[in-house]
C-alpha cells in the first residue's frame, strides 16, 4: 500500500527526496520523459487523518494505565507525529496531466 510513486507515463522510479521535495507543488516534470505529472495528494490526507485517530486512540489507551506520566504520552506522540512525517511521501502518487490540450 505504502510506496514511492512512479512516474505515470515511464514508470520511472523517483528518490524519496525527490518526492518529498515536489510534494507540495500541484505538477513536476518528469527527468526521465519530461512529461509533466500531476500529483496527486488524496491518499496522503487519508493516510495522514488515520494515522492522527491511530495516535490519540493509542494515548486514550495509555491513559487508562495507572502509573502512566505525562512525559512518556507525549514522548509517543512525538515518535508518532515524526514517524508520520517520514511515511508521507509514501501515500503520495502522480497521475497523468489532461493530455491533448493544444491541437492533435
Ligand atoms: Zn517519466
Amino acid at each position: 500500500m505504502l510506496k514511492l510513486p512512479l512516474c505515470p507515463y515511464c514508470e520511472a522510479r523517483f528518490l524519496y527526496r525527490q518526492v518529498q521535495e515536489s510534494r507540495h507543488q500541484k505538477t513536476i516534470i518528469c527527468p526521465h520523459c519530461n512529461n509533466k505529472i500531476k500529483i496527486y495528494r488524496k491518499f496522503e490526507y487519508v493516510f495522514g487523518l488515520f494515522m492522527v485517530l491511530a495516535l490519540i486512540g493509542l494515548n486514550w489507551l495509555f491513559l487508562t494505565v495507572p502509573t502512566m506520566n505525562l512525559w512518556f504520552l507525549l514522548a509517543v506522540t512525538a515518535i508518532g507525529v515524526v514517524v508520520l512525517y517520514f511515511l508521507l511521501p509514501y501515500a503520495v502518487r502522480f497521475r497523468k496531466t489532461r493530455e491533448r490540450e493544444t491541437h492533435s
